[in-house]
């Protein structure tokens, strides 16, 4: 067994981050937007603010009340829309109930749009031609290709379909040619699915739901879960008992996570990139 390092190669990632950014002509600037007072998101929002302290973004942070209402949220995201130092934006989710989510990650301006929900960024990764990706699924791929981890013609399986890790993951391995199964919870053969894959990714958030007993010798093991489990981090793989059969394995912590903030920076530099070379072409 192999461990597949997130934080160190995401502390890699960065340094070239932050020598491109000081050969950039501009800052790149990251907004997130936060409503409400989620202890989780907090700690979230925290992290990506230190990320772009320590690769020289300028970020920004708009706290907003719990009871913001659905007109004061969209105006917020509008504004940063239309400011040319803000080159990236992110909504932390998940936000109160009393807004429409969908309406809000659809008014973010597609060039802007870091976290690629927008459903012009979900329709480039549909059609194979990614654009800006989301940065989860896109900090896996990062991951696999970092060790050269073969998916062309592999058996790959991804374990929850959600938007945002789900789905955008099994595009990106359908992408590299690997052959793509969505398990969900109306999933009757787990357990069958997980012995046939090559490449596991487990994106549910259900401490140890993938056991050893799951796993095919030499299988590449991708934990994305975080779950809280006796007061520790712990993934949705039992790590313990599947390492000793992985060829390739995440930790949790230590895996996904820091390549998930890494590929935020990376989006929004491409989005920094993308707004010069307009602007350059405009005059
Ligand atoms: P989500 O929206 O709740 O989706 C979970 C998915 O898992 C759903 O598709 C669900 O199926 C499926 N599922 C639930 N129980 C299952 C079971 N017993 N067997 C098979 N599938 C099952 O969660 P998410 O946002 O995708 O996040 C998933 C996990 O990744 C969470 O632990 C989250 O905290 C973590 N996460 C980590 C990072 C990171 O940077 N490391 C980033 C994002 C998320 P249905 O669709 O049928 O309900």
């Amino acid at each position: 067994m192999a461990l597949l390092d997130g934080k160190s190669l995401a502390a890699e990632l960065e340094a070239s981050l932050k020598n491109e950014v000081e050969r950039l002509s501009i800052r790149p600037g990251l907004a997130v937007i936060m409503a409400g007072d989620d202890a989780a998101s907090k700690i979230y929002v925290g992290r990506k603010e230190q990320a772009c302290q320590r690769v020289g973004f300028y970020s920004e942070m708009v706290y907003l009340p719990a009871d913001i209402s659905q007109e004061a949220l969209l105006e917020q995201v509008q504004v940063l829309n239309q400011r040319s130092d803000i080159h990236g934006i992110l909504v932390q989710l998940p936000l109160p109930a009393q807004i429409d989510v969908t309406q809000v990650l659809e008014a973010v301006a597609p060039e802007k749009d870091v976290d690629g929900f927008h459903p012009i960024n979900a329709g480039h990764l549909f059609n194979g031609t990614p654009h800006l990706v989301p940065c989860t699924a896109l900090g896996v791929m990062h991951l696999l290709k970092s060790q050269q981890i073969p998916m062309l013609g592999k058996q790959a399986l991804v374990i929850g379909r959600s938007n945002i890790v789900g789905k955008p993951m099994a595009l990106l391995l359908l992408q590299e040619h690997a052959t793509v199964t969505i398990a969900h919870s109306r999933t009757p053969n787990l357990a069958e699915l997980c012995l046939q894959a090559d490449i596991i990714v487990a994106a549910v958030g259900k401490a140890k739901l993938v056991t050893a007993e799951m796993v095919k010798p030499g299988a590449v093991v991708i934990d994305v879960g975080m779950n809280r489990s006796e007061g520790k981090l712990c993934g949705d793989v039992d790590f313990e008992s599947v390492a000793p059969k992985a060829s390739w394995i995440t930790p949790v912590p230590g895996g996904v996570g820091p390549m998930t903030i890494s590929c935020l920076l990376l989006n929004t530099l491409q989005a920094a990139c993308q707004s010069l070379a307009l602007s350059g072409t405009r005059g």
